[in-house]
């Protein structure tokens, strides 16, 4: 995918928390180029960082040194005001835990974004991209976690990121319900060219990325690409 425009870039990125000899070094130096339209899987321990990396990446947390640009905008540059904006235009995320309203149904989730959002998608069509079109009307007491999932990736793309960042979003799931959440992750990727960024722990789960990333001890230990991307529905574990 090399010949895509960037997305983000990194240079020399740094987060240290505390100081002096407690301090913890999350971020040791991250160079990172991720093209636009790429599906990237970030594997790595418990502890190395990674959601350090995509919460500065998504405009939740702040460096310490090193620069970020999403395209030609540099995140390390931008004030809390710049930072909200920025992640109001162009950046969904996707958590473990889906944090949806109990008290409204699957299409009422969504709306609460669509609402607020500049050129959003209709409900009913960011729940269908995900295989929900026969859910809207369910509340989320009603749903399985898959299908919450599901409402919480539909939520996080109805207002037409740019960008699409996961954390651990399968990390509460067993496997069957797993990669119906990966397959929705996938065709938002496939379907409407949403650069997607997967946290995991499970190896199996790089097989569907366009390129992997194995994080250790605060940095990039390795970087690849896979020649061709596993369809998810077709991985097992
Ligand atoms: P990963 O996502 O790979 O599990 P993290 O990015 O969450 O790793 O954490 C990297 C390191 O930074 C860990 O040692 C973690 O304990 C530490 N860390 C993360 N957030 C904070 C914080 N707010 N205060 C202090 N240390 C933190």
């Amino acid at each position: 995918m090399g010949d895509r425009p960037a997305i983000y870039r990194t240079v020399g990125l740094t987060k240290s928390y505390g100081e002096g000899p407690t301090a913890v070094h999350a971020l040791r130096g991250v160079d990172l180029t991720v093209h636009d339209g790429e599906l990237l899987v970030l594997l790595g321990p418990s502890g190395s960082g990674k959601s350090t990396l995509l919460n500065i990446l998504g405009g939740l947390d702040s460096a310490t040194s090193g620069q970020a640009w999403f395209q030609d905008t540099e995140i390390t540059a931008l004030d809390a005001d710049g930072l909200t904006e920025y992640r109001r235009r162009s950046v969904g995320f996707v958590f473990q835990f889906y944090n949806l309203i109990a008290a409204l149904t699957a299409r009422e989730n969504v709306q609460l974004i669509t609402d607020i959002a500049e050129r959003p998608m209709a409900p009913e069509d960011a729940l269908a991209l995900v295989g929900l079109e026969d859910r809207l009307d369910h509340f989320p007491a009603q749903l399985s976690g898959g299908e919450q999932q599901r409402v919480a990736i539909a939520r996080a793309i109805a207002k037409r990121p740019q960008v699409l960042l996961c954390d651990e979003p399968t990390g509460a799931l067993d496997s069957q319900t797993g990669i119906r959440v990966l397959s929705a992750l996938e065709a938002v990727n496939r379907e409407i060219g949403t650069t997607v960024m997967i946290i995991t722990h499970n190896v199996v789960i790089a097989d569907m990325a366009d390129e992997v990333i194995h994080f250790a001890d605060g940095a990039i230990a390795s970087h690849r690409s896979n020649k061709t991307r596993k369809a998810a529905g077709t991985l097992a574990w």
